[in-house]
């Protein structure tokens, strides 16, 4: 049994992601953290041996190394922040960090940088709920980086949205169009369920996307 702690207990993502860590066979929820739990971060790295954090960006990091310097793995799902940075950070702790669990999305991606190879600019547009902390989203900017060319990104934040985004590809007398929707956090959960699992077993660390772990 995979004793898991999760970060950011209390928020959407992280209320997400203790359900389907209760419902697997084979993990334990040992811990919760979260500001309004009145838990922190270090009081639960004693009793878990992954964490799970969907927190803040200005958390992230900082949560990232606690964890490796206390042989702990950690897999990040909070977006807004530059995994580089932990580069070089040792301490017995893997850290895994995926800017999208969806499986759709992490298509999503390989498609667009697949099609930016063939057709001559791209632009993104990428939908999230307005209560989302960042802008561009960790999707969007990682989507843009894996794709040739410069690709601007347009964020749209409204209510009634959880988690959209459209890669519009142009060439002489076409578009094409490249659309993933994440309708509800559940979405996420697969992906999430599978980086616990694997993340002890990495062979580098930080690893960065979910393609490294299909
Ligand atoms: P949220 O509802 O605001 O939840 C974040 C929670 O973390 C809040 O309860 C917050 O408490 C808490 N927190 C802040 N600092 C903390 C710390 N040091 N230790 C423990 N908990 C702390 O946000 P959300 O919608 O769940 O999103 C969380 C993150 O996940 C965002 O960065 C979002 O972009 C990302 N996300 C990623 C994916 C993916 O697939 N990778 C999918 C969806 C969302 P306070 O409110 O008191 O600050």
């Amino acid at each position: 049994m995979i004793r898991v702690g999760v970060a950011g207990a209390a928020g959407r993502m992280g209320q997400a992601v203790c359900a389907a860590v209760e419902a697997a066979d084979d993990l334990v929820l040992a811990a919760r953290a979260d500001p309004a739990l009145g838990v922190e971060l270090a009081d639960i790295l004693g009793d878990v041996d992954v964490v799970v954090d969907f927190t803040v960006p200005e958390t992230a990091l900082d949560n990232a190394r606690a964890c490796v310097r206390a042989g702990v793995h950690v897999v990040v799902g909070t977006t807004g922040w530059d995994p580089a940075q932990l580069t070089g950070e040792s301490g017995g702790g893997n850290v895994f960090v995926a800017p999208n669990f969806a499986i759709g999305a992490v298509l999503m991606m390989q498609f667009a940088a697949q099609a930016s190879k063939h057709m001559a600019k791209a632009e993104i547009i990428e939908l999230h709920h307005d209560r989302k902390v960042d802008a561009p989203s960790g999707t969007a900017a990682r989507t843009a980086d894996l794709m040739d060319g410069d690709v601007p990104i347009h964020s749209v934040r409204l209510p009634g949205l959880v988690a959209h985004q459209e890669v519009i590809l142009g060439d002489v007398g076409q578009t094409l169009t490249i659309r993933h929707d994440s309708t509800d956090r559940t979405s996420f959960m697969p992906g999430v369920l599978l980086a616990v699992r694997k993340v002890a077993d990495l062979d580098t660390s930080p690893v960065i996307g979910l393609e490294h772990l299909l």
